[in-house]
């Protein structure tokens, strides 16, 4: 090998190499393998936690990360190998795409890849292995569609399951303890948005200090700014005008504007015109008679005066998320120019009451009653921030859980119950299959009865004995049985409430496949000398 590689010629230029055929694929596989073995011990309700800190000079204690999240684990490696980044990017897609499976995702893929070696080291070509889990993944996931059941969106049985996948998502995390008192609450929010699947509405506000128990849904929505001094700090029945213009009238924003005076006098008369031009402008915004007025920036004191003056309450500087979800809430527009007082009734927000409330310590401005009560409030409470940013993470997983149950509505069982499930089904498949590919097959099967494999190891029980009980279950035709990972043994998922939403699983059968196929492809990793900046 060393004589042929010395006696070829230098193909590629400079600081560009090559890695061929075994030598890649075995590098692929390596990286994958052990970003996947990475996450695995955090899958399931008794993974273990990992912290994350951040290297280097200047970064403090505070800012480590203390997290069970696999997406979130993943998303802050810094890894060079390229298939260990494929896997990494399909955590996180999973992360935005369905907000949940973020690590099953990505331990399906790296146990497909560890069957898929041994079928290399058996001399089995890469083309007829992919063509085999493409057969097992359609089989995959025709089964799960199969399993998989569906309830009307207003019923009882609904609103269950829809509690029973919250609390399934949270049993993973931190507060797994908490976990029926979260679950109510993020099904509560969300079932808030009546169908409307924008995350952003629902606004999370983190507060330390008190317990994980003190936290809870806000009916209203809640504003975390104050209301300016001299203005009311109660007001009924509110007509709100929500803005984005420039209110601070000292300073002409025209850049490169150099104004040349010789006397004060020239000065004040340009303030003067500067201080009439406001005044004209809150004159415009009075035309549309609103009682609250909100806007993204600073207000300063002259035109904050004027607007007090005629009886408003004026909330500034709220920032852009905050100022969006007002205008959400509320039913409002956003303005920045005033032309058009006499569509003031479409344009302005409506709510019952704004006041303004303590949280902990904190000062914030409530709004209850709002026009279009899309939009709420989850206060989170907890010893640290630390753990508040945790609770965070986990609640917004099973946010988006729930939004994609909503709108998809079909749910599957828990505890491995679909995995066992999809692998009996390509094992079912494996016998009728002729050739090569049935070896493919089986270790798609193997691959995935890992998952509840490593969820029992994960939580100290004898996963052989475990797994084979399951598959006699299965066999048995109780097909809700599932893994009880409180008594460590095989139970009813039914009984114990274990659902999953069938996106999930979906995504992520077919994100994990798809990313092992494209590293099983590869034969050939070349580096690419970095681009020369061009000298100017
Ligand atoms: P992911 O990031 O992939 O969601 P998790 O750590 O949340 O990983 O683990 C999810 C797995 O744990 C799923 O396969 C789910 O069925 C299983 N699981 C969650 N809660 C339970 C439970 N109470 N009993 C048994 N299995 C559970
Ligand atoms: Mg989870």
């Amino acid at each position: 090998m060393d004589i042929v590689g010395n006696v070829l010629p230098q193909v590629l230029k400079d600081e560009a190499t090559e890695d061929k055929g075994e030598m890649a694929r075995l590098q692929s596989f390596v990286g994958a393998i052990a970003v996947a073995d990475l996450v695995k011990t955090t899958l399931g309700p008794k993974g273990m936690d990992k912290i994350l800190k951040p290297t280097g000079p200047g970064q403090e204690m505070s800012h480590i990360t203390v997290t069970n999240d696999g997406a979130t684990i993943l998303k802050s490696m810094y890894v060079e190998n390229p298939a260990a980044k494929i896997l990494i990017e399909i955590s996180k897609t999973q992360d935005e795409e369905v907000g949940d499976g973020t690590t099953t995702v990505a331990v399906l893929a790296g146990e497909l890849l560890r069957e898929g070696e041994k079928l290399i080291q058996k001399r089995i070509h890469p083309q007829h292995v992919i063509a085999g889990w493409r057969i097992a993944r359609d089989i995959a996931l025709k089964r799960l569609r199969d399993i998989s059941t569906e309830n009307d969106i207003n019923s009882q049985e609904f609103h269950d399951d829809l509690v029973k996948i919250a609390r399934t998502t949270l049993s993973s995390k931190l507060i797994t303890s908490d976990r029926d008192y979260f679950a109510d609450l993020c099904v509560n929010a969300v079932l808030r948005l009546k169908g409307s699947s924008n995350l952003d509405y629902i606004q999370i506000i983190k507060l330390p200090g008190g317990t994980i128990r003190d936290s809870y849904l806000d009916d209203g929505f809640i504003l975390k700014k104050q209301i300016t001094i001299g203005c009311k700090r109660r007001i009924e029945n509110a007509k709100i005008l929500v803005a984005n213009t420039a209110m601070d009238y000292d300073k002409i924003k025209i850049y490169g504007t150099k104004v040349k005076v010789n006397s004060m006098d020239k000065v004040a008369e340009i303030e003067a015109a500067e201080k009439e031009k406001m005044k004209h402008k809150v004159d415009k915004i009075l035309k549309y008679q609103p009682t609250v007025f909100v806007n993204r920036q600073l207000i300063y004191n002259y035109p904050e005066q004027l607007l007090a003056d005629a009886g408003i309450t004026v909330i500034e500087h709220a920032d852009f998320e905050g100022m969006e979800r007002v205008a959400a809430a509320t039913g409002a527009e956003i303005l920045s120019t005033f032309d058009a007082p006499e569509r003031s009734e479409q344009i302005l927000g409506h709510c019952d009451l704004i006041e303004e409330i303590m949280i902990g310590e904190e000062k914030m401005i409530k709004f209850s009653g709002c026009k279009k009560n899309e939009a709420c409030t989850i206060v989170l409470r907890g010893a640290s921030t630390h753990i508040l940013d945790e609770v965070d993470r986990s609640i917004h997983d099973a946010l988006c859980v729930l939004i994609t149950t909503v709108k998809n509505r079909r749910v599957v069982w828990g505890g491995g119950n679909s995995e066992m499930q999809m692998a009996a089904a390509c094992e079912e498949e494996a016998k009728k299959v002729q050739g090569k590919q049935a070896f493919a097959i089986e270790a798609f099967a193997k691959a995935l009865r890992q998952i509840p494999t490593i969820i029992c190891d994960n939580g100290g029980y004898d996963s052989a004995e475990l797994i084979q009980n399951f598959k006699v279950e299965l066999q048995k035709g109780n097909i809700t049985y599932g893994l009880n990972m409180t008594d460590g043994t095989i139970g009813n998922m039914s009984e114990l409430g274990v659902k999953e939403c069938l996106r999930v699983k979906e995504q992520a059968l077919l994100a994990a496949s798809e990313a092992a196929e494209l590293i099983m492809r590869v034969d050939n990793i070349v580096k690419c000398a970095p681009r020369k900046r061009e000298r100017a």
